[in-house]
C-alpha cells in the first residue's frame, strides 16, 4: 500500500508516585525522587511518546503491545517497548522525524534537566536535538492537575513514509 504525506499521532499518560524509587522519566534516573507507579518501570514520559508513534502510524496503543497482565513487562524498562514500539513503526514503513512532549510535574523540578531528556530522548529516537522538543511545566497547584501526586505527560509525534519496495 502506498502511503502519502506525513502522519501526527498523539499520547498521553500519567502515573502516580510509588514509595520507592529512583524515578525514571523519558529514560533518565533522578535519585531522591520516588518512581512512579506502574507494572513497567513507570516511564510516563516514554508511554506518551510510544502511544503518540503508534497513534501516527495507526498500531493501537501501548496496552495492545504491552498489556500489562502479562509477567514479562513487570518491571521492565519502558526504552525496551520504546524500541519495540520503533521496530513495529519501521516496518509499517513509517520513519519519525520530530517529536514534542510536555511533562507535569512540581516534582522534580525539571526545568534544569530538559537538555538531559532531550538528549535522551534524540539518542532513543535516532533523531537530531533539533528535532525534539520538551516541555517542563509545574501544575501550579490547580486540582484539575494534581501533578503534586505524580506526573502527567502529553506528546505528539510526526512520522514520514519511508519507500520500501512497491513503492
Ligand atoms: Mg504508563
Amino acid at each position: 500500500m502506498k502511503i502519502n504525506g506525513p502522519r501526527t499521532g498523539f499520547g498521553f499518560d500519567a502515573h502516580d508516585f510509588s514509595r520507592s524509587g529512583p524515578l525514571v522519566l523519558g529514560g533518565v534516573s533522578f535519585s531522591g525522587v520516588p518512581r512512579l507507579r506502574g507494572h513497567s518501570d513507570g516511564d510516563a514520559l516514554l508511554h506518551a511518546l510510544i502511544d503518540a508513534l503508534l497513534g501516527a502510524a495507526c498500531l493501537g496503543d501501548i496496552g495492545d503491545l504491552f498489556p500489562d497482565t502479562d509477567k514479562k513487562f513487570k518491571g521492565i524498562d519502558s526504552r525496551k517497548l520504546l524500541a519495540e514500539a520503533l521496530r513495529r513503526v519501521r516496518r509499517a514503513h513509517f520513519k519519525p522525524i520530530h517529536v514534542d512532549v510536555t511533562v507535569v510535574a512540581d516534582k522534580p523540578r525539571l526545568s534544569s534537566h530538559k537538555t538531559a531528556l532531550r538528549g535522551t530522548l534524540a539518542a532513543l529516537l535516532s533523531l537530531p536535538l533539533s528535532s525534539v522538543s520538551v516541555k517542563a511545566k509545574t501544575s501550579e497547584g490547580t486540582r484539575l492537575l494534581r501533578a503534586r501526586g505524580g506526573i502527567a505527560v502529553w506528546a505528539v509525534a510526526t512520522l514520514v513514509p519511508v519507500a520500501s519496495k512497491g513503492n
